[in-house]
């Protein structure tokens, strides 16, 4: 198998290979562009262990799949080279780094911008780390081949300014960068640039919910986002699986300061104890076991969910305000995209505003791109999912075509 060279001639690289670096997995799609086919796709997880999962798949056939011997991340890179027939035709590796400070949009790689997300590492300690490590490993491994990020925080650039400050002493936000930003960027851009191919019109508001592992919506008009659900860190905004979202900074001084628990044992429980896992008291955040426990009767996973269905609701709220109404409200990744109970439950008395959801085709909706409201609802209500891949790889390429 040659991914790399062996379907046809290709004269200039012309592929993008996407990296979606976590702490211990390393995921990849392999891009050609500008056709924009995916090619291949892949990873590995529990890096760092002799029992690590891989899988590979070229075009959507699965063509490889076990466990195997990964100590770190060097092996797993080459591991995915090897496979893809190596990287002659790779133009470029691309990347969704989350935040760096004073730095957003498409990026080459280099070590100024590494260090400006360095200098976030306390704010996004779950994904700026890994990331920094792993792009450096690539950058020192192949450094032919560009490394090009579009950050997570590039789609909210133009966020206007009373969406992005915080009621706090304007000298934090100029001197030491204290504002909210917004991620999930390359996620909400695709969805609602494919809504509006969809419902064949630009001048569109519309509401995204990108509700998986981590959590947002984002108010969009005419394809630009003009608020987000998040603050400063993907900490914050709706109750994510095990970290807080919107919390009182009171408290924290509180527990931290008065109750002496000390900041990083508050900082560990806010970032990995808390969120869905952290309400319903059970050992996972998971959505699908909060469902099930509920549904056994237990009282906190109950309330958890409420408390996230709350929220969303609180969010499209505040956005249908703010835009003077909407167009679409869009579901997105694993949550949205897989469960019909919890979009239900979100939309559930909203005819008062014009949206109406079509129960039947609510129920038989997964993971497909579907329009999921009756045809008398105002508002159009879609299931789309995601490909923030595909955004990423289009911004690389865009930067390398700039280039030359
Ligand atoms: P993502 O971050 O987009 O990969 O989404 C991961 C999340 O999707 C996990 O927390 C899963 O619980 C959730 N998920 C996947 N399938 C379902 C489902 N059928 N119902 C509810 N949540 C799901």
């Amino acid at each position: 198998m040659n991914v790399g060279g062996g379907f046809e001639p290709i004269m200039k690289p012309s592929q993008i290979l996407v990296a979606n670096i976590g702490s211990t997995s390393f995921k990849f799609r392999l891009i050609e562009m500008p056709s924009e086919r995916q090619l291949a796709s892949g990873g590995i997880e529990r890096i760092g262990s002799n029992e690590a999962p891989f899988e590979l798949r070229i075009g959507d056939e699965p063509k490889q799949k076990g466990t195997g011997s990964f100590p770190d991340y060097a092996t797993a890179i080459s591991f995915v080279e090897k496979s893809l027939g190596g990287f002659d035709n790779l133009a470029a590796v691309g990347f969704k780094p989350v935040g760096a400070r004073n730095v957003s949009g498409t990026q080459f790689m280099d070590e100024s911008v590494l260090k400006a997300m360095e200098a976030f590492n306390t704010l996004l300690p779950a994904h700026n780390p890994p990331y920094i490590a792993g792009v450096r490993l690539f950058n020192k491994l192949y450094p032919d081949i560009p490394c090009i990020g579009t950050f997570e925080t590039a789609f909210y650039d133009d966020v206007p300014m009373e969406n992005r400050r915080y009621p706090i002493p304007l000298e934090w936000e100029s001197k030491y960068g204290i504002r909210r930003y917004g991620f999930h960027g390359a996620s909400h851009r695709f969805v609602t640039q494919r809504c509006a191919e969809l419902m064949g019109r630009k001048d569109l508001r519309i509401i995204s919910c990108h509700l998986g592992g981590s959590s947002s919506i984002a108010a969009v008009v005419n394809s630009k986002a003009i608020n987000s659900s998040w603050g400063m860190t993907p900490q914050s905004g709706l109750p994510q699986n095990n970290r807080v979202g919107d919390f009182d900074c009171f408290a924290l001084i509180y527990l931290a300061r008065d109750l002496g628990l000390g900041l990083d044992v508050v900082e560990k429980a806010l970032c990995s104890q808390s969120g869905l896992k952290g309400m319903s008291g059970l050992p996972t955040g998971d959505i699908r076991d909060i469902v099930a426990a509920a549904g056994s009767g237990n009282e906190d996973a109950r309330i958890a969910l409420n408390v996230f269905t709350g929220s969303v609701r609180k969010f499209i709220g505040q956005f249908l305000v703010e835009m003077n109404g909407a167009d679409a409200v869009v579901f997105t990744a694993g949550i949205a995209e897989n469960s019909p109970e919890l979009r239900a439950r979100i939309c559930d008395n909203l005819g008062f505003c014009g949206l109406e959801l079509d129960q039947e085709l609510n129920a038989g909706t997964r993971a497909s791109e579907t329009i999921i409201s009756t045809s008398s609802s105002k508002i159009a209500v879609w299931v789309i999912p995601t490909n923030e891949e595909l955004i990423i790889a289009r911004n690389a390429w865009a930067k390398i075509s700039e280039g030359k």
